[in-house]
Formats: structure tokens, C-alpha cells, sequence
């Protein structure tokens, strides 16, 4: 029998199993926050992985935002030896799940089934994902028990709060150098049949535009600091919200909404302090000294880093040559560069042939408007051979009544195996 024929039985032949794994995942609440039971998820899967002849470590990000005694930042690293030299084909996948949230109207850890689907928090985002995986390196195995490399699962902690406590602290301990590792797929919810690339850019600032306090009743005595955030928020309605529309990228990014430079102003405060929940107290009558907001813009991969913050600066001068008094201050925040992983990478050849192999359609490529694990992979761990290629469907994510398609995970798996065995499989 050919190795893709007995792939395929292999993955058939563990449908009740792969069921049972993606339930008892979704059943450990790893909620984050905090980043509950990251412990007893990790100790599951290395159980699991070392009957299977994989070796595993357990790391602990000690000192990662978040860690701590109560609650510390567990990560599991599997890997197994092939029967001789070759490269190291990683799946990573993140353990931690986002809060529950309101509007279920099934069990959120209960992992029910109904018809083809399993639902649950985290069931697509993404411990199907981490299920299809273990059972795509396990069929791989078993049909191809001489493969040459080396197969590596990781299950990690904190990608929902930035991945800090997870890939990134991995990544700094070199776990993701490209001498260690050369092919990564992220099982992320971005459906059976396309590959996702990459991720636009981020970058978050804090904009603070200054006054001078005096009585409300004698405005004129005083300078309002939230007239002169008006005045910067009229110009970004004038001029930068549409320069930014216009601003159109090559990369395939998924909503089409997000091919375009967007900015949110995520939030808003000026003068007083807000009123405690329930006060009954009136304010005092004050001119505003401080204004700030906080901007979220993403970029593209066709834009500089450098060049998205001078629009802003640019903007800021422009207000405050037409204002006497106008003063202002910047402070970042967070940044993200964007990436894309050429689409003739191992990693995306293999996984569009096998996509085209179980499915009988082409793969689509997409990027994803937000960022993911990859960035740290990209940027601290220098190696640009990744994807991110899972079950389920993105927008089911951090949603009441999640579920994920027992098909799509049966489908994915066979994908990923088969990715294994064109990157692994002696040649004959
Ligand atoms: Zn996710």
C-alpha cells in the first residue's frame, strides 16, 4: 500500500480517538486570564506523547508577565527521532483559552457532542487544532515508523495575552532556531483548506494632549485638554483615516476589509477621574489638563514601522501649528512587525499539495489581520519556514457556543500527516 493509502487508514482508524483527545482538552479549563490549569493540560499531553516514544520536556516561564506560585506558565516540547538524519517538522499549538463570556447555552468545559461537532471554549481556538496534530504525528508514525528527521509538538502557554509566558520565551531559549527546527504549523481555526502566511503589523501607542486646569465656570482661564484632542481627532477624520483606506496591500489578508492600513482608537479619557460603579456623586466642575487616548494601527507588510509612527507625529504638528498652546506626548506601547512566509516555502508547498491531496481543491492563502504566535517565531526565533494551518473556522473564536467539525479535524489531520510524510518520509 502506498504511505498516503495507509495514512489515510491510520487517520480513519483513530476518528473515536481523536474525538476523545479533543474532549479531554477542551475539559481541562485552561482559562487566561489568570492561566488556570496549564500544569494538568501540559502533564496530559506529555503523558500522552511519551507512550508514543516522544521525549518531553516541561517549561516553566518563569518570570514571563503573569507567572507566579499560583499561577505559573506551563509549556510542554515533545520530540521524537526519526530512524535517521533529516529536518524537524514542529506543530505548536497553544493551550490557554480565552474567558467564557456570556450568551452559552451549552456546557463550556462539558465538551458535547452534537451531530459533527464538539463544542466547548477552546474547542476551535484551538484544542482541536492541538488534537488533529498529535493524531496527524501519530498515524504518521505508525505508517511510516523509519521517517528520517525529527517530529516536535508543542502545547504552549499565554498566546491569547501575547504569548510571552509561551512561544516567545521559548523561542528566546532558541527552541525555534532554524538549526533545530526548520518547518512550523501553528493549528490555528483558519479552516481545512487554506494556509495562513502570516499577519499584519501592530503598533499601539498612547496620545496625551495637555491643558491647564481652572474653574468650569471660568473656562477662558484655562487651556481644555480634551478641545485639543477634538481638534486631533477632526484631523484624523479628515486627512489620516482616508490616506489609510487608501493604503492597499498585496498580502491576502482575511476579512478583505483588512487589506487596507486600519486604525482603532481603542479608548478615551480626558479630565476627571471616572466616577466608581454606583457613585451618585456629581463632579466637580474642572477644565480638563489631560487628555489621552490609545490608538491600535495596524500595518502592512508594504509600510515601515518608522513611517507609520511619523504619520502620526506629522499629524500632531500639523494640530499644533494651527493651535497656540497646543503640547502633546507620545508613548508606545507595544509593536509587532508584519510577516509573510513565501509562498514557496517547504512548509506552504507541502501543505498546499497535501490540502489538494485529501480535499481535491486548491489551498487558498491568506495572512491574518491580527498577529499570532508566528510573530515570535519570525522575529526572535529567526526562522521564516511557518504557517499557521488548523481546523475550525476563525470567526467561532472567543464566541459563546464554540464548537469545532469532527470532519474538519479528521480532515486536517490527514493534511498534516501527509505534510509529515513529503518532509519526512525516506525517499525511495
Ligand atoms: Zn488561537
Amino acid at each position: 500500500m502506498q504511505l498516503a493509502q495507509r495514512i489515510a487508514s491510520e487517520i480513519t482508524a483513530r476518528r473515536d480517538d481523536l474525538v476523545a483527545l479533543a474532549q479531554d482538552l477542551i475539559r481541562i479549563p485552561t482559562l487566561n486570564p489568570p492561566g488556570r490549569h496549564y500544569r494538568e493540560i501540559c502533564d496530559y499531553l506529555a503523558e500522552r506523547l511519551l507512550h508514543q516514544g516522544f521525549e518531553v520536556e516541561l517549561i516553566r516561564a518563569h518570570d514571563a508577565p503573569g507567572d507566579c506560585e499560583a499561577y505559573p506558565r506551563w509549556n510542554m516540547v515533545a520530540r521524537r527521532e526519526g530512524a535517521g538524519p533529516g529536518e524537524c517538522v514542529h506543530f505548536n499549538g497553544h493551550h490557554d483559552v480565552v474567558e467564557v463570556g456570556h450568551g452559552w447555552t451549552r456546557d463550556p468545559f462539558g465538551a458535547e457532542i452534537e451531530g459533527d461537532r464538539i463544542y466547548g471554549r477552546g474547542a476551535c481556538d484551538m484544542k482541536g487544532g492541538i488534537a488533529a496534530a498529535v493524531i496527524a504525528a501519530e498515524a504518521f508514525i505508525a505508517a511510516c515508523p523509519d521517517y528520517r528527521g525529527a517530529i516536535e509538538i508543542s502545547a504552549t502557554a499565554d498566546e491569547e495575552s501575547g504569548g510571552y509566558g509561551g512561544v516567545a520565551y521559548l523561542a528566546a531559549q532558541g527552541r525555534f532556531d532554524p538549526t533545530r527546527v526548520q518547518h512550523v504549523i501553528i493549528p490555528e481555526p483558519l479552516h481545512k483548506d487554506q494556509i495562513c502566511l502570516g499577519h499584519r503589523g501592530v503598533w499601539w501607542a498612547e496620545i496625551e494632549t495637555h491643558g491647564r486646569i481652572a474653574h468650569g465656570s471660568m473656562p477662558f482661564l484655562g487651556d481644555s485638554a480634551v478641545r485639543h484632542m477634538g481638534a486631533v481627532l477632526a484631523e484624523m477624520e479628515e486627512r489620516l483615516f482616508p490616506l489609510l483606506a487608501s493604503k492597499h496591500t498585496a498580502m491576502p489578508v482575511i476579512p478583505e476589509g483588512a487589506r487596507s492600513s486600519t486604525l482603532n482608537i481603542n479608548s478615551i479619557h480626558g479630565g476627571e477621574p471616572e466616577p466608581e460603579a454606583g457613585s451618585t456623586a456629581l463632579p466637580a466642575p474642572c477644565v480638563p489638563d489631560r487628555c489621552r487616548i490609545v490608538i491600535d494601527r495596524r500595518f502592512l507588510i508594504e509600510e515601515e514601522i518608522g513611517a507609520v509612527k511619523s504619520e502620526i507625529t506629522d499629524l500632531m504638528e500639523r494640530v499644533r501649528a494651527r493651535r497656540p498652546g497646543f503640547s502633546y506626548e507620545i508613548r508606545d506601547l507595544f509593536e509587532v512587525q508584519p510577516t509573510m512566509t513565501e509562498r514557496d516555502a517547504p512548509v506552504v508547498r507541502s501543505t498546499a499539495a497535501a490540502i489538494e491531496a485529501v480535499l481535491g481543491r486548491e489551498a487558498a492563502y491568506v495572512v491574518s489581520p491580527g498577529t499570532y504566535d508566528q510573530k515570535h517565531i519570525d522575529r526572535i526565533g529567526r526562522l521564516k519556514n511557518c504557517i499557521a494551518y488548523g481546523p475550525g473556522l476563525l470567526t467561532l473564536a472567543h464566541q459563546p457556543d464554540e464548537w469545532i467539525g469532527i470532519q474538519d479535524m479528521a480532515d486536517s489531520a490527514r493534511v498534516m500527516a501527509l505534510v509529515l510524510a513529503e518532509l519526512l518520509a525516506p525517499k525511495t
